[in-house]
């Protein structure tokens, strides 16, 4: 079977930073993929593709050879990396990786700690839980913002930068396309998210010694792209990368971080940004952590959500079967709300969109599938 093949990384010295390259081929194709940054420096090596490469070729079941050497105490986690990724979805295969080990540089001795930084929930967390270890902000562009939306990204950079000055934290920016191969391969929210923030912090190890992935509360859900057993084995020699805050509720976070003014005039939490809006305030992410605000009694507070919550809408969302986390923590909300019993309207909303969009959602969604499966096999007796 075809490989996935990863060529030699080039870098690139620019007027305005620095650049680093490489061609991956896949399925007959060539993608050139880039991380560019103007706050260098950044590593030469070809980790940062590795990390790209990985899950794409166990979700094909395509071997990956790497065409330069590779941090030989990465290589040495491979094997376990994939059987992490393998037992937390059958999807994925465990597959021959061909890469020589390569003995890692001295790392330099006054690197940095850097955490990723959105202004989401997760982010705001996690730096402000460790802040007096944290030096540096990591803000990605091509991540959740696509590289064609220059307004978005504009807004959400001002947003980090006035978050990195008050906290006295230097800023990083890094610009990447990784999406352009990854997204054609796999699910980002499945299986690139984690292994994308791993790629970004191998590119920054000359400055960063270690790396701190914002993790969210899982609760029963599977989700495997990022998660406290499967991101510290992206670890190098040069660059420690941890996993954080997997292990305290997002309502239990906006409740501990809410009250911070970085907090209530930066916040963004929305990844669809409709109508072109920072948080457009209809999307079930936006609605969900509206909830979560009103019943901790601060949404007024937070001036980063235009129009009040839709409470009509909330009780209409549509919540996947596949991650129960998400009706769990709506549940967090509502039964605090009534053990409160402040908030009848938005007990009623929860109400609403919990049992009956859920367990509709979680008996009918398993159906569709063995529907669709069933069609696929006997056409003419399915429907
Ligand atoms: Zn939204």
């Amino acid at each position: 079977m075809a490989n996935i093949e990863i060529d030699t990384p080039n870098f690139r010295r620019l007027d305005d930073g620095e650049h680093l390259s490489a061609k991956i081929r896949s399925g007959g194709l060539d993608y050139e993929v880039y991380f560019k940054t103007r706050n260098g420096p950044i590593c030469i090596g070809v980790e940062p593709f590795l990390a790209l490469g990985l899950l794409p070729a166990m979700r094909r079941g395509q071997g990956l050879r790497v065409a330069h050497p590779v941090s030989s105490l990465l290589l040495s986690h491979l094997q376990l990396l994939q059987a992490r990724f393998a037992q937390a979805d059958p999807r994925l295969r465990i597959i021959k990786v061909t890469a020589e080990a390569e003995s890692p540089p001295q790392p330099l001795s006054e690197r940095r700690v850097g955490v990723f930084f959105s202004g989401g929930v997760d982010s705001f967390f996690t730096l402000l839980e460790r802040h007096d270890e944290i030096t540096d902000l990591i803000f990605v562009h091509g991540f959740d913002i696509p590289l064609t939306s220059h307004q978005l990204h504009r807004v959400a950079l001002q947003n980090a930068q006035d978050v990195a000055g008050h906290m006295g934290k230097h800023l990083i920016q890094v610009e990447t396309n990784l999406r352009h191969f990854g997204d054609r391969h796999v699910d980002w929210g499945e299986h690139l998210y984690g292994p994308a923030l791993a790629a970004v912090a191998h590119l920054l190890s000359p400055q960063i010694r270690r790396a701190f992935i914002p993790g969210e509360y899982l609760g029963s859900s599977r989700l495997v792209a990022s998660r406290l057993d499967i991101d510290p084995l992206w670890t190098t020699e040069m660059v420690q990368i941890l996993h954080h805050g997997h292990d305290v509720t997002r309502f239990e976070k906006l409740g501990r971080i809410g009250s911070h003014p970085l907090v209530r005039r930066s916040l963004r939490v929305c990844w669809e940004n409709r109508n072109g809006r920072f948080n457009c305030g209809i999307c079930s992410k936006c609605l969900r952590n509206m909830a979560a605000l009103r019943a901790h009694g601060i949404l007024e507070q937070v001036k980063t959500f235009e129009h009040p919550l839709d409470l009509g809408a909330l009780s209409r969302i549509t919540l996947p079967w596949q991650l129960p986390h998400i009706a769990e923590g709506l549940r967090e909300i509502l039964s605090r709300v009534e053990r409160e019993g402040s908030d009848p309207e938005l007990a009623s909303a929860l109400r609403g969109c919990i049992h009956e969009r859920y367990h509709r959602s979680r008996f009918y969604g398993p159906r569709r599938i063995l529907r669709s499966l069933l069609t696929r096999l006997w056409p003419s007796k399915a429907s």
